[in-house]
């Protein structure tokens, strides 16, 4: 079935277990450790003639990063541009130092459309008949706009009920086959988990983020970030669901350092909706196990997760970075999302405002300080979810 899978990879990239450190070279269908059961990480090549002023020449964006990315130079990739998204000074509701890196820029409106053009571009020269993923919507919407530029089929798995109407909407709009599941995300995830992962079924390529190339894709938000501020930020919050993005941006500053392209490393914070924060719970009680949640609820559908799949990954990123995890209600999500549409002019989805939201729960338990250059990353766009909006947000108040 895969065509010549090495050579879609660049030369010295492997992939590592991120528990019991099992080596194994590239291979795109590998996501479980044959040894122990855990995920798998992408290893980069220990050189890289990555340089800032090569790239630069290039557009803003993902693929500015090249020789960063664990895809041969060979590789045509399935983009429209994703990344290169502004990061914006946000002086009115903080101080200065503080950006939000509005990731609702991207095609799609959201920061999936980082992986999903890696993810797709792998699934495309692996002549597969299509995608499958899970999603609580934003997955399904990039997954399904990708698949259509690549004249791939897309199946997305979605739990009733449990999706914003933009997302929803995205998914018909470019074609996507729609199953609906009984249950929350993780019921969603189970499925397409077994079918593909554990029943080997090779027709369909799974996206979701215990795809480890995927999540290649998704640390080029800290290469921007670098790029821009031209140097590392002190924190970056991040608005944590399945955890593979607060990972992935961890990844690629952790990459950055390693290669010698930056001298120091930020704090990462992860934020969770106060009814779906299995990490700050874990966290909290120092666990080497996910403390999961069952019925996880919060008005944040993109991070209404009980059990993260890369809630390992994310455990050691933050642990790593000498960062925390912290929760925030609903009312505070909300009160974000408010303030950063009506002092800053910036719209974002319930889970996005999840950032600024545990900004100020982190300067409020004097986690951080307010002169702390801070990169809040406000991860998909307003109209992801009208729905929402109208219920909070009253005319003309
Ligand atoms: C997917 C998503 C998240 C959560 O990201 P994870 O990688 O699952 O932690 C947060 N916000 C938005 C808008 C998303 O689409
Ligand atoms: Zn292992």
């Amino acid at each position: 079935m895969s065509k010549q899978s090495n050579a879609i990879f660049r030369d010295g990239v492997t992939l590592r277990c991120i528990a019991c450190n099992y080596t194994t070279s590239a291979e795109p269908w590998l996501f479980l450790c044959p040894k122990c059961g855990n995920l798998m990480e992408v290893v980069m090549p220990s050189k890289n003639n990555f340089s800032w002023d090569v790239a630069r020449k290039r557009r803003f964006g993902v693929w500015r990063y090249r020789e960063l990315l664990p895809l041969s130079n060979d590789v045509e990739p399935i983009t429209m541009g994703e990344g290169g998204t502004p990061l914006i000074s946000v002086n009115r509701i903080a101080n200065r130092g503080v950006f939000v890196k509005f990731e609702g820029a991207n095609p799609t409106g959201s920061f999936k459309d980082r992986g999903m053009t890696v993810g797709i571009t792998i699934a495309k020269s692996l002549g597969v008949e299509g995608v499958i993923v899970a999603s609580t919507g934003n997955t399904a919407a990039s997954a399904a706009a990708y698949a259509a530029r690549a004249g791939l089929q897309c199946v997305v798995v979605l739990p009733r009920g449990g999706v914003a109407r933009g997302k929803l909407a995205q998914a018909l709009l470019h074609g996507a086959k729609i199953v609906e599941v009984d249950g929350v995300f993780d019921e969603a995830l189970e499925e397409v988990f077994t079918e593909v992962v554990l029943n080997g079924k090779r027709d369909l390529y799974p996206l979701n983020s215990y795809n480890p190339w995927r999540l290649e894709g998704q640390k080029t938000l800290a290469f921007e970030i670098v790029d821009e501020l031209e140097e590392p930020p002190d924190y970056v919050f991040v608005p944590v669901g399945n955890a593979g993005n607060i990972s992935a941006i961890w990844k690629g500053f952790k990459e950055l350092y390693n290669y010698g392209l930056i001298n120091r490393l930020p704090r990462m914070i992860g934020v969770q909706a106060e009814g779906a924060a299995p990490l700050v719970r874990t966290w909290a009680l120092k666990s080497r196990s996910l403390m999961a949640i069952e019925k996880p609820v919060t008005i944040a559908s993109a991070i209404r997760i009980g059990k993260p799949v890369n809630w390992l990954k994310a455990l050691k990123a933050v642990e790593e970075s000498r960062g925390t995890f912290v929760s925030v209600s609903d009312e505070e999500i909300v009160k974000s999302m408010k303030d950063l549409a009506m002092y800053e002019g910036i719209g974002v989805e319930p889970a996005s405002a999840a950032s600024l939201a545990g900004y100020r729960k982190a300067l409020e338990l004097g986690i951080v300080d307010r002169d702390s250059v801070t990169v809040l990353v406000a991860t998909g766009h307003a109209l992801k979810d009208p729905d929402t909006i109208s219920k909070y947000f009253s005319r003309g108040e």
